[in-house]
């Protein structure tokens, strides 16, 4: 039989270009990575000594034995130690180096055996022989060979699909996909053994894994040239079970600010200089850009006082501009140690902490047990609040609003409560910036629209005075598509007058949401509902919007009058002072409703009535209520 070694040749080609692509481009320096580079060289190793010795197994008369033995021992042993090396790449990749390195020792027996097989075969003659005209021919033994790499294959199989979760749907595919490559030359070989097709399909496999786990443009930032938080991610997930390992955060805050102030293009030349100065002043350990200006450095091994010293080189380093000529910044700079498996004990919560908004406005030290308690109070609270919904038990309280001119109280504010029986009173104020983010705010919301149409059906606020009920609308709300048929709807199950509802929404939110926010305005003013503007003074104050929006009531922040009628006098105390008698007299001349927030004492009654507020409402009055303690205190102060 002759053998065909032209898929030999094209195999050692693309593994040549596959070994240079690792080895000259700017690669991942992780073990997985070394490892695959030497699973290019068995299998280098393979195609070469394939090549040459099945052209001396074609014309064994132009060779002499021993360099024909030569060739086929290489082959066998090569290839054999490919598949055991596969099986530790495999290993690598879910993370398993250190812990399972008995495993590694384990699974080196069965190739140990075909070893030990292969070397004794001059004198047993079992695995491979040749006939009288010098061709090879397998022997009695030769199965085990092929029994060894195939239990190796499975084996990978069994691992790759056992931890698929662990190495993403795109490398168990990859792996997979390596597998079953290989098993496709054994069955078209069976047929055409002339065929040398093996490790051609396995160098397919090889490049397979190349382009989707060994690519550098998977592992590397394209901004700076160093590795990305992918690249962490697959570090990370190996340190997680070593949890003997440092992660310093290097965070620079506000990267868009910069990027909208010099351009993407300069902010990317400066963000290259901060890299390559990390890079080089943190090695040995690596230096990862996350994005968004947020470094990480992970150490695997390394003294407390390297840490400090790290962080005091950090820290001097920003003290002065990066770039050069007009583009010269000095940027603030925050700094952080995470303890890994002490501080985070997941993958997740370290990339919480990595990207964290800068906190604080100067150069500074990340607080990490601070950030990760937030992290983890944010957490339960997402969860009291699912239990909440899911339980129906949040529950609207009602806050009574004091009419100047009629003198009396003509109105009330809902106020949502969420009351655990286990962690008790939750703030709306933690609570529904937790709600808009992961969009629980919608069912809340209308939880809460609900509740309020269902008591003034009831007939009882009408009758007690109550001319309408403020009801908070989130922007989030206000993004909805369906809010306008959804609160029509609910208003039509209750046979209630959307006059009997006043909207409020906050500042803050207008000012980042403005047009969505105008549209949403119009098109609920066309069912008869009227708005009110919540927390005047405290957002992004910007008074241009606000002509145009059809709001009729300003609600003056509680936090404004707190400081103009605060005790403690001072200069502070008597700007505040100036602004809030200037803003209500400016609201007034623009022909708004005005309502004062937080009023607590006679005091700040007196005064606000004196500037002519249209409605007050605080504590003096009332705290937010249940519905059958509002209607008690309506009725008490009716008489
Ligand atoms: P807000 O809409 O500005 O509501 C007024 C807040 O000020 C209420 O806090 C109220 O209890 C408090 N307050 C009123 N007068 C006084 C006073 O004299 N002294 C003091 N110390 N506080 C006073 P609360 O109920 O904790 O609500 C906080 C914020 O949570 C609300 O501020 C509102 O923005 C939000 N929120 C509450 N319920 C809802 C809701 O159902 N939907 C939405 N989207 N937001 C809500
Ligand atoms: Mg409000
Ligand atoms: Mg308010």
């Amino acid at each position: 039989m002759i053998y065909h070694i032209e898929y030999d040749i094209a195999a050692v080609f693309i593994t040549l270009f596959m070994a240079y692509y690792i080895i000259f481009k700017k690669g991942v320096r992780r073990h997985a990575n070394r490892v695959y580079l030497s699973m290019l060289v068995f299998n280098f190793l393979a195609e070469i000594s394939d090549i040459f010795g099945s052209l001396a197994n074609n014309q064994p008369e132009y060779t002499t034995r021993y360099i024909q033995d030569f060739w086929n021992y290489l082959y066998l042993s090569s290839h054999n130690v490919l598949a055991y090396v596969f099986v530790i790449y495999v290993f690598y990749l879910i993370g398993y180096e250190k812990t399972k390195r008995t495993a590694l020792v384990l699974l080196a027996i069965p190739v140990g055996i075909d070893m030990l097989l292969l070397f004794s075969n001059p004198f047993h003659r079992q695995i491979f022989y040749y006939d009288e005209q010098g061709h090879y021919l397998h022997g009695k033994l030769f199965f085990i060979i092929y029994a060894v790499a195939l239990s190796y294959m499975i084996y990978a199989i069994y691992m790759t699909i056992r931890h698929r979760k662990g190495i993403s749907k795109k490398r168990a595919s990859a792996l997979l996909f390596f597998l079953m490559i290989t098993f496709i030359p054994v069955v078209v070989q069976i047929i055409f053994p002339q065929y040398l097709l093996t490790l051609f399909f396995e160098t397919l496999g090889l490049m397979g894994i190349l382009f989707t786990i060994e690519s550098k443009e998977d592992t590397v930032s394209p901004t700076t040239g160093i590795l990305n938080r992918y690249a962490l991610q697959a570090a990370l997930d190996r340190n997680m079970i070593n949890k003997s390992c440092y992660l310093l955060l290097v965070k620079i805050p506000n990267l868009n600010y910069y990027n909208k102030m010099i351009g993407f293009e300069n902010m990317n030349g400066i963000l290259r200089r901060i890299s390559k100065w990390m890079d080089e002043t943190y090695a040995p350990h690596t230096c990862y850009d996350c994005g968004r200006g947020h470094f990480a450095v992970l150490c695997e091994q390394i003294a407390k006082t390297d840490i400090q010293v790290i962080r005091s080189k950090t820290m001097e380093r920003f003290e002065r501009a990066w770039g050069k000529g007009e583009f010269s910044l000095v940027f603030p700079v925050q700094f952080g140690v995470v303890n890994i498996g002490e501080d985070v004990k997941t993958v997740e919560n370290a990339f919480m902490l990595i990207d964290r908004p800068f906190e604080g406005k100067s150069s500074s030290d990340l607080n990490v047990s601070k950030a990760v308690h937030d992290y983890e109070r944010g957490v339960l609270i997402e969860r009291l609040i699912d239990k909440a919904l899911h339980n129906k038990s949040f529950k609207v309280y009602y806050q009574p609003i004091w009419s100047t001119e009629a003198g009396r109280i003509n109105s009330a504010e809902a106020l949502c409560r969420l009351i655990d029986d286990e962690y008790g009173m939750i703030s709306p104020d933690e609570f529904i910036p937790i709600a808009e983010r992961n969009g629980t705010i919608l069912n809340i919301g209308q939880f809460v629209f609900e509740e309020v149409c269902r008591f003034y059906s009831e007939g009882h606020l009408r009758s007690l005075g109550i001319d309408y009920v403020e009801v908070n609308l989130s922007v989030v709300q206000c993004m909805a598509k369906n809010l306008k048929e959804l609160f029509d709807g609910i208003l039509e199950t209750y046979s209630v007058s959307a006059e009997c509802i006043n909207l409020e929404i906050t500042e803050s939110a207008t000012a980042e949401n403005q047009k969505v926010l105008f549209d949403t305005i119009e098109i609920l003013e066309d069912s008869g509902f009227t708005f009110s503007l919540d927390d005047y003074g405290t957002g992004y104050s910007n008074i241009t919007y606000m002509y145009d929006m059809p709001f009729s009531i300003i609600k003056i922040d509680k936090s404004i009058l707190w400081k103009a009628m605060d005790p403690e006098t001072g200069e502070g105390q008597r700007n505040a002072m100036i602004y809030l008698e200037n803003t209500i007299r400016m609201l007034k001349d623009m022909n708004y409703a005005v309502l004062v927030e937080g009023v607590e004492t006679v005091e700040q009654k007196r005064f606000l009535e004196s500037l002519g507020c249209d409605y007050l409402q605080g504590f003096y009055f009332s705290k937010p209520v249940p519905k059958d303690g509002f209607m008690d205190y309506l009725k008490k102060s009716a008489k």
